[in-house]
Protein backbone atom coordinates (compact mmCIF):
# COMPACT_ATOMS: atom_id res chain seq x y z
CA UNK A 1 0.00 0.00 0.00
CA UNK A 2 1.54 3.46 -0.75
CA UNK A 3 -0.07 6.74 0.12
CA UNK A 4 -2.95 8.97 -0.73
CA UNK A 5 -3.93 12.45 -0.06
CA UNK A 6 -7.52 13.28 0.00
CA UNK A 7 -9.29 16.67 -1.13
CA UNK A 8 -12.70 17.41 -0.57
CA UNK A 9 -15.03 20.30 -0.31
CA UNK A 10 -18.06 21.72 -1.37
CA UNK A 11 -17.56 22.33 -4.78
CA UNK A 12 -16.27 26.06 -5.74
CA UNK A 13 -13.97 25.96 -2.56
CA UNK A 14 -10.84 25.56 -4.61
CA UNK A 15 -9.93 22.01 -4.60
CA UNK A 16 -9.26 21.43 -8.30
CA UNK A 17 -7.22 24.98 -8.17
CA UNK A 18 -5.25 23.89 -5.49
CA UNK A 19 -4.37 20.67 -6.39
CA UNK A 20 -3.27 21.90 -10.09
CA UNK A 21 -0.37 24.18 -8.43
CA UNK A 22 0.53 21.09 -6.65
CA UNK A 23 0.95 18.60 -8.97
CA UNK A 24 3.68 21.07 -10.49
CA UNK A 25 5.32 20.79 -7.43
CA UNK A 26 5.19 17.16 -6.21
CA UNK A 27 6.52 14.85 -9.07
CA UNK A 28 5.39 12.04 -6.71
CA UNK A 29 1.71 12.97 -7.14
CA UNK A 30 -0.47 11.18 -9.57
CA UNK A 31 -4.89 12.23 -9.95
CA UNK A 32 -7.21 9.28 -9.42
CA UNK A 33 -9.51 10.14 -12.15
CA UNK A 34 -13.12 9.67 -11.11
CA UNK A 35 -15.65 8.26 -12.98
CA UNK A 36 -19.33 10.82 -13.09
CA UNK A 37 -22.27 10.55 -14.94
CA UNK A 38 -22.28 14.59 -15.56
CA UNK A 39 -21.27 16.05 -19.10
CA UNK A 40 -18.04 17.71 -19.77
CA UNK A 41 -17.71 21.61 -18.81
CA UNK A 42 -15.44 23.66 -19.88
CA UNK A 43 -12.35 22.90 -21.58
CA UNK A 44 -12.78 19.38 -19.25
CA UNK A 45 -11.61 16.41 -21.25
CA UNK A 46 -12.50 12.20 -20.61
CA UNK A 47 -9.68 10.38 -19.46
CA UNK A 48 -8.25 13.47 -17.98
CA UNK A 49 -10.39 15.32 -15.81
CA UNK A 50 -12.98 12.51 -15.82
CA UNK A 51 -14.27 9.40 -17.48
CA UNK A 52 -17.57 10.68 -18.20
CA UNK A 53 -19.47 7.91 -18.27
CA UNK A 54 -23.91 7.87 -19.68
CA UNK A 55 -26.07 7.02 -16.55
CA UNK A 56 -26.47 3.71 -18.10
CA UNK A 57 -22.84 3.24 -18.29
CA UNK A 58 -22.09 4.27 -14.44
CA UNK A 59 -24.80 2.18 -13.64
CA UNK A 60 -22.92 -1.24 -15.25
CA UNK A 61 -19.72 -0.32 -13.45
CA UNK A 62 -21.15 0.08 -10.19
CA UNK A 63 -23.08 -3.73 -10.51
CA UNK A 64 -20.12 -5.02 -11.94
CA UNK A 65 -17.67 -3.76 -8.47
CA UNK A 66 -15.72 -1.69 -10.28
CA UNK A 67 -15.74 1.40 -7.86
CA UNK A 68 -14.18 1.58 -4.57
CA UNK A 69 -16.21 4.70 -3.30
CA UNK A 70 -19.55 6.40 -5.27
CA UNK A 71 -21.89 8.77 -4.46
CA UNK A 72 -25.25 10.27 -6.08
CA UNK A 73 -23.38 13.56 -5.36
CA UNK A 74 -26.39 15.85 -7.05
CA UNK A 75 -29.83 14.15 -7.38
CA UNK A 76 -29.60 12.20 -10.96
CA UNK A 77 -25.25 12.61 -11.20
CA UNK A 78 -23.00 9.88 -10.06
CA UNK A 79 -19.46 10.23 -8.74
CA UNK A 80 -17.28 7.35 -8.18
CA UNK A 81 -13.60 6.28 -7.92
CA UNK A 82 -12.31 3.58 -9.91
CA UNK A 83 -10.32 0.90 -7.77
CA UNK A 84 -8.35 0.56 -11.25
CA UNK A 85 -7.11 4.39 -10.72
CA UNK A 86 -6.32 3.31 -7.06
CA UNK A 87 -4.42 0.48 -8.78
CA UNK A 88 -2.69 1.48 -11.36
CA UNK A 89 -0.97 4.93 -9.58
CA UNK A 90 0.48 2.79 -7.06
CA UNK A 91 1.57 0.24 -8.99
CA UNK A 92 3.49 2.85 -10.44
CA UNK A 93 4.99 3.80 -6.82
CA UNK A 94 3.15 7.55 -6.64
CA UNK A 95 1.07 9.14 -4.20
CA UNK A 96 -3.35 9.30 -5.29
CA UNK A 97 -4.21 12.25 -5.46
CA UNK A 98 -8.32 12.56 -4.83
CA UNK A 99 -10.67 15.26 -5.50
CA UNK A 100 -14.03 13.97 -3.84
CA UNK A 101 -16.76 14.97 -2.35
CA UNK A 102 -17.35 15.34 1.63
CA UNK A 103 -18.97 11.75 2.24
CA UNK A 104 -16.34 10.11 -0.46
CA UNK A 105 -13.91 12.26 1.74
CA UNK A 106 -14.72 10.70 4.99
CA UNK A 107 -15.34 6.91 3.24
CA UNK A 108 -11.83 6.61 1.84
CA UNK A 109 -10.22 8.13 4.82
CA UNK A 110 -11.91 5.09 6.62
CA UNK A 111 -10.51 2.88 4.26
CA UNK A 112 -7.03 4.03 3.47
CA UNK A 113 -6.90 5.19 7.19
CA UNK A 114 -2.86 6.18 8.32
CA UNK A 115 -1.79 5.60 4.80
CA UNK A 116 -4.09 9.12 4.08
CA UNK A 117 -4.08 12.40 4.86
CA UNK A 118 -7.58 13.92 4.48
CA UNK A 119 -7.49 17.52 3.75
CA UNK A 120 -10.83 20.35 3.77
CA UNK A 121 -10.52 23.14 1.60
CA UNK A 122 -13.12 25.77 3.78
CA UNK A 123 -14.00 28.96 1.72
CA UNK A 124 -13.68 32.55 3.86
CA UNK A 125 -17.30 32.21 3.52
CA UNK A 126 -20.39 31.62 1.63
CA UNK A 127 -20.87 34.30 0.25
CA UNK A 128 -17.50 34.38 -1.40
CA UNK A 129 -18.04 30.55 -2.07
CA UNK A 130 -20.96 31.77 -4.18
CA UNK A 131 -19.10 34.76 -5.98
CA UNK A 132 -16.39 31.92 -6.83
CA UNK A 133 -18.78 29.72 -8.36
CA UNK A 134 -20.79 32.14 -10.40
CA UNK A 135 -17.30 33.73 -10.99
CA UNK A 136 -16.12 30.38 -12.43
CA UNK A 137 -18.80 30.57 -15.36
CA UNK A 138 -18.80 26.71 -15.84
CA UNK A 139 -22.12 25.69 -14.06
CA UNK A 140 -25.59 26.55 -15.51
CA UNK A 141 -27.67 28.58 -12.69
CA UNK A 142 -29.54 25.32 -11.81
CA UNK A 143 -26.31 24.04 -11.24
CA UNK A 144 -24.98 26.27 -9.21
CA UNK A 145 -28.60 26.33 -6.74
CA UNK A 146 -28.17 22.54 -6.62
CA UNK A 147 -24.39 23.13 -5.71
CA UNK A 148 -24.81 25.90 -3.20
CA UNK A 149 -27.78 23.91 -1.54
CA UNK A 150 -25.58 21.78 0.07
CA UNK A 151 -22.71 23.34 0.80
CA UNK A 152 -23.58 24.62 4.32
CA UNK A 153 -24.31 21.24 5.65
CA UNK A 154 -20.54 19.94 4.12
CA UNK A 155 -18.55 22.58 5.73
CA UNK A 156 -19.62 21.73 8.98
CA UNK A 157 -17.69 17.74 8.86
CA UNK A 158 -14.80 19.88 8.33
CA UNK A 159 -13.93 18.63 12.23
CA UNK A 160 -13.87 15.04 10.67
CA UNK A 161 -10.41 15.69 8.15
CA UNK A 162 -7.36 15.78 9.22
CA UNK A 163 -6.32 19.09 8.20
CA UNK A 164 -8.63 22.52 6.99
CA UNK A 165 -7.13 24.32 5.10
CA UNK A 166 -8.95 27.77 4.46
CA UNK A 167 -8.74 29.40 1.17
CA UNK A 168 -8.55 32.99 1.09
CA UNK A 169 -5.53 33.59 -0.39
CA UNK A 170 -4.73 31.17 -2.77
CA UNK A 171 -0.66 31.22 -3.04
CA UNK A 172 -0.97 31.36 1.21
CA UNK A 173 -3.43 28.09 0.88
CA UNK A 174 -1.27 26.30 -1.41
CA UNK A 175 2.17 27.15 0.39
CA UNK A 176 0.09 25.92 3.74
CA UNK A 177 -1.01 22.49 2.12
CA UNK A 178 2.54 21.88 0.56
CA UNK A 179 4.05 22.00 4.28
CA UNK A 180 1.34 19.74 5.66
CA UNK A 181 1.93 17.23 2.47
CA UNK A 182 5.46 17.57 2.86
CA UNK A 183 5.11 16.53 6.34
CA UNK A 184 2.72 13.68 5.84
CA UNK A 185 5.43 12.24 3.04
CA UNK A 186 8.02 12.45 5.51
CA UNK A 187 6.39 10.57 8.23
P1 LIG B 1 -13.60 23.18 -6.75
O1 LIG B 1 -12.64 22.29 -7.48
O2 LIG B 1 -13.50 23.02 -5.26
O3 LIG B 1 -15.02 23.02 -7.23
P2 LIG B 1 -12.32 25.38 -8.21
O4 LIG B 1 -10.88 25.06 -8.02
O5 LIG B 1 -12.94 25.07 -9.54
O6 LIG B 1 -13.21 24.70 -7.03
O7 LIG B 1 -12.50 26.92 -7.84
C1 LIG B 1 -13.74 27.61 -8.05
C2 LIG B 1 -13.47 29.00 -8.64
O8 LIG B 1 -12.84 29.82 -7.65
C3 LIG B 1 -12.54 28.98 -9.86
O9 LIG B 1 -12.98 29.94 -10.79
C4 LIG B 1 -11.18 29.37 -9.26
O10 LIG B 1 -10.35 30.03 -10.21
C5 LIG B 1 -11.58 30.32 -8.13
N1 LIG B 1 -10.66 30.33 -6.97
C6 LIG B 1 -10.09 29.26 -6.36
N2 LIG B 1 -9.33 29.65 -5.31
C7 LIG B 1 -9.43 31.00 -5.25
C8 LIG B 1 -8.88 32.01 -4.36
N3 LIG B 1 -8.09 31.70 -3.33
N4 LIG B 1 -9.21 33.29 -4.59
C9 LIG B 1 -10.03 33.62 -5.62
N5 LIG B 1 -10.58 32.74 -6.50
C10 LIG B 1 -10.30 31.44 -6.31
P1 LIG C 1 -17.63 18.75 -10.07
O1 LIG C 1 -18.92 18.47 -10.81
O2 LIG C 1 -17.58 20.18 -9.54
O3 LIG C 1 -16.40 18.34 -10.83
O4 LIG C 1 -17.64 17.84 -8.77
C1 LIG C 1 -18.73 17.88 -7.90
C2 LIG C 1 -18.37 17.19 -6.61
O5 LIG C 1 -18.16 15.79 -6.84
C3 LIG C 1 -17.09 17.74 -5.99
O6 LIG C 1 -17.30 17.89 -4.59
C4 LIG C 1 -16.09 16.64 -6.27
O7 LIG C 1 -15.07 16.61 -5.30
C5 LIG C 1 -16.98 15.40 -6.16
N1 LIG C 1 -16.38 14.20 -6.76
C6 LIG C 1 -15.60 14.12 -7.86
N2 LIG C 1 -15.20 12.86 -8.06
C7 LIG C 1 -15.71 12.12 -7.03
C8 LIG C 1 -15.62 10.73 -6.66
O8 LIG C 1 -14.97 9.90 -7.30
N3 LIG C 1 -16.30 10.35 -5.54
C9 LIG C 1 -17.03 11.22 -4.80
N4 LIG C 1 -17.64 10.74 -3.70
N5 LIG C 1 -17.12 12.53 -5.11
C10 LIG C 1 -16.47 12.97 -6.22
Amino acid sequence: MGKAILFSAPSGCGKTTIIKELMRYFDCFDFSISATSRQPRGDERHGHDYYFLSQEEFRQRVAAGDFLEWEEVYQGTCYGTLKSEVERIWAEGKTIVFDVDVNGGSNLKQYFGQQALSIFVMPPSLEVLEQRLRSRGTDSEEAIVKRLGRSAEELKQAPRFDVTIVNDDLQKAVDETRRVVEAFLDE
